[in-house]
């Protein structure tokens, strides 16, 4: 398929160049945390098997105890009570995890308000300038968050009992659900909706909305600062768990230099 030797050409020539998406998994990878009275995810961590020693004189190896939700991860629309009959993540098609997707940078809006919600207008704003969404393909939304993403209590912004981060308005979510041709919203944040989205309403809109119109979310990614506004590429790779409501996920951009 000379398609695909180009492709694996460009790879090696670096004509195309390949952007890793995804946040570090470890032990001190920022989480949600749910107030009260709320269940909380499992952070991400490693118990060791057998290092080299008398449990495995040969071999290293670990179990490994994470939530769905843990990192950069993918956002199965059963993952909302909107979605519920939706897609599992072992079931999102192929045609969805490999596909188009721009770059909406709103990061100078972000900087003065961590609380801006995205608005329809932003987005028409954008599509004056670059064209249409991506048919089937990935929104990537650019917060700056990013630069946060080493630190916890930077990352969640916690003050006065409420998380300050940034997220989508109420229209703009039921927008991109309904009327956007898009089948994925990907986000830097901890989730794809704001820190304070469970006093917008509908609460937590973002989700509601795009995962009840069989939409998926992609969140804690990084390196959108190193993408062009279009013709990016994206592979995301999450892990096919049976009937889970997301998963940790490898996330690649391939960009045409
Ligand atoms: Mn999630």
């Amino acid at each position: 398929m000379p398609v695909l030797t180009d492709l694996l050409s460009a790879l090696q020539t670096r004509d195309v160049e390949v952007v890793d998406l995804t946040a570090p998994l470890s032990a001190s990878t920022p989480v949600l945390q749910l107030p009260p009275p709320f269940a909380n995810t499992a952070s991400f961590r490693l118990e060791e098997i057998s290092r080299y020693d008398e449990r495995g004189p040969r071999w290293y190896w670990n179990d490994i105890h994470t939530g769905e939700h843990v990192g950069t991860h993918v956002d199965a629309p059963s993952h909302w009570v909107s979605g519920k009959d939706g897609h599992n993540v072992d079931q999102i098609p192929l045609s969805t995890l490999i596909a188009p997707a721009v770059v909406l940078d709103a990061s100078a809006k972000v900087a003065g308000n961590p609380d801006f919600l995205l608005g329809i207008e932003d987005i028409r704003e954008w599509e004056d300038e670059h064209g249409s969404l991506p048919d089937g393909g990935w929104l990537l939304y650019r917060t700056g968050w990013d630069a946060r993403s080493a630190d916890q209590d930077s990352f969640l912004n916690v003050s006065e009992g409420a998380s300050h981060t940034p997220g989508v308005s109420p229209e703009c979510a039921r927008w991109l659900a309904e009327e956007a041709p898009i089948a994925g919203f990907g986000v830097e944040t901890v989730g794809t909706d704001a820190g304070r989205a469970g006093e917008l309403e509908p609460m937590f809109p973002c989700h509601d909305r795009l995962l009840g119109a069989g939409k998926c979310g992609l969140t804690q990614l990084q390196n959108l600062a190193r993408l062009p506004a279009t013709g990016t590429m994206l592979v995301v790779s999450p892990l096919p768990i049976v009937g889970g409501s997301g998963s940790p996920a490898r996330v690649y951009a391939l960009v045409e230099r």
